[in-house]
């Protein structure tokens, strides 16, 4: 039964930790709270080197981690200044562990649920097809979830990567957002999207929700709790229409 769920800020992104919490708390039998930014509270002198050691190397290798000097300097001034931070994924099951640890010891049961919003992107590794896969979320105690990963884990239409590719072999950059909204047909979330808060709250409702009932994720393409591969089927999950399927929305009715 989790009777606490706390949710932590990631100042440096679009997502607003104060909004999510007050739209689940109208949904769930929990009490939700907010702390600010989970590796700015309870970051250590080991954290850096940790993290070095669970950053993927190669999108193909199973086998992470980096601690020479110059990447464990690197993860320091990242975690003093998470806007300088980019480009690196980390093993997000790795990073659920070393999180857990400094989680406050009285508070790691499962009836208090910590979902960190992270600045990072995270992955686990596919084992069915040899390579890491990026993740909005990270179920479990603490549940990540990563709001680059919102942008990036789902795979936008291919067209858009198309325009991408051609773009940079004309001009040598990458194109304007605006650009890529007008040549590819079909919906998608770019970096700090203006949506991103209100498409994080199913992702952090996915937390609760599995922890409380051991359910993973919904079948139904239009519920919050569905798990979309593709950015497409993101917006049908988290932006349009009815939020849940009739048997979530059974559950999670918002409290008046
Ligand atoms: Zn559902």
């Amino acid at each position: 039964m989790v009777e606490q769920v706390t949710l932590y800020r990631a100042p440096t992104t679009e997502a607003d930790a104060d909004t999510i919490a007050a739209w689940l708390a109208e949904r769930i039998d929990a009490e939700v709270r907010v702390r600010d930014r989970f590796l700015s509270r309870y970051a250590d002198g080991d954290l850096p080197e940790e993290l070095a050691d669970v950053r993927v190397l190669d999108p193909y290798e199973r086998e992470t981690g980096n601690t020479m000097l110059g990447i464990v300097r690197y993860e320091e001034r990242a975690l003093e200044h998470p806007e300088r931070a980019g480009g690196v994924i980390y093993d997000g099951q790795a990073l659920q562990r070393l999180l857990h640890h400094r989680t406050p010891a009285d508070e790691r049961s499962l009836s208090h649920l910590h979902v960190p919003l992270l600045d990072r992107v995270v992955g686990t590794w596919g084992g069915h097809d040899g390579r890491w896969h990026k993740r909005v979320n990270v179920l479990g105690q603490p549940a990540l979830v990563s709001v680059p990963g919102l942008y990036e884990a789902p795979a936008k239409p291919e067209r858009y990567y198309k325009e991408q590719q051609k773009h940079a072999m004309l001009s040598g950059d990458a194109p304007p957002r605006e650009v890529l909204e007008e040549q590819v047909d079909g919906e998608f979330l770019v970096a700090d999207d203006p949506r991103t808060t209100e498409a994080l709250k199913g992702y952090i409702l996915q937390a609760y929700h599995y922890l409380s009932t051991g359910e993973a994720f919904c079948d139904e393409k239009g519920c919050r709790l569905h798990n979309a591969h593709r950015q497409p089927a993101v917006v049908v999950a988290q932006l349009h229409g009815t939020e849940f399927c009739p048997r979530h929305a059974e559950r999670y009715r918002p409290s008046a």
